[in-house]
């Protein structure tokens, strides 16, 4: 074990589980296997009951793991789930509200259910997950929310009105809880992807990737490790001076 994994094993031990929120594939599951890489205890949850089970298995089994299945747009399901993880390992160290999903579509032809669908989830959710665990955290002085947003928040998408104002609420969320929760030891981050390879951005049509791809400096798409490897910095000791930001993880294609 080289001296830095050790630091961040020491890190996690102490500081309780973390709650990864769309676990079960894509940017979550490479979260999940990063922070249990680095010791740290984890809740899982996503609605796909199966594959959160066989993660949490692969991920140390109900020792280290806890799979939770349940839907983050449900504030019943929020509360049982943040009880369930109290329970379960006594200290939560960090939320991390990465579960998302898109209804994309131009804003004169959008439906009122096209347009609540990622608000319900995506903003919603993370208000509920915060506000469940939120109070815990207050309580043990000390605890890490990082929020997946995205930088179609920051600038806008056509096709994505309903998408965009969901991450844009996620990022003004996260400098909210950074600045009401900071004198109790809790710092509150997020995180904006790009285009990253995951279910998500797979069916988009070919014409629109290879555009995105010309717009990108570091000329490749990301990867979900690249979002992963990030949020286990934001978690770790060495991010403990850093609240109320969004980083910016896109190849410099916002740049
Ligand atoms: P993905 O591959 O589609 O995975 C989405 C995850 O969220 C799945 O685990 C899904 O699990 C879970 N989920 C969806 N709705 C849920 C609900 N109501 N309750 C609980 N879990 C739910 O997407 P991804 O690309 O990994 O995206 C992860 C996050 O990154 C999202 O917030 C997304 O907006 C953000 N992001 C992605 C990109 C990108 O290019 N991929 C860029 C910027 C930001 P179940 O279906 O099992 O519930």
């Amino acid at each position: 074990m080289t001296q830095e994994s050790a630091a961040n094993q020491e890190t996690a031990a102490s500081a309780g589980a973390v709650i990864v929120t769309g676990a079960s594939r894509g940017i979550g599951e490479a979260i999940a296997r990063t922070l249990a890489a680095a010791g740290w205890p984890l809740v899982l949850v996503a609605r796909s009951a199966d594959r959160l089970e066989a993660l949490a298995a692969e991920l140390g089994g109900p020792e280290r793991c806890l799979a939770c299945p349940g839907d983050i747009g449900n504030w019943d399901d929020a509360q049982r789930i943040a009880a369930a993880a109290q329970a379960k390992f006594g200290t939560i160290g960090g939320l991390v509200n990465n579960a998302g999903v898109t209804r994309d579509g131009l804003i004169v032809r959008m439906t009122p259910e096209q347009w609540q669908a990622p608000l319900d989830v995506n903003l919603n959710g993370t208000f509920y997950f915060t506000r469940a665990v939120g109070p815990i955290m207050m309580r043990q002085r000390q605890g890490r929310i990082v929020n997946i947003a995205s930088v179609i928040g920051l600038t806008g998408n056509a096709g994505q009105a309903n998408y965009a104002a969901s991450k844009a609420g996620i990022i003004a969320l996260t400098k909210s809880v950074a600045k009401e929760l900071g004198s109790r030891g809790v710092t509150c981050n997020a995180v904006a992807p790009g285009y990253i390879v995951t279910d998500m951005t797979s069916d988009l049509p070919e014409k629109v990737q290879r555009d995105m791809l010309d717009r990108i400096p570091l000329k490749r798409f990301g990867e979900p490790q690249d979002v992963a490897g990030v949020v286990r910095f934001l978690l770790s000791a060495e991010a403990s001076y850093i609240t109320g930001q969004t980083l910016v993880v896109d190849g410099g294609m916002i740049a």
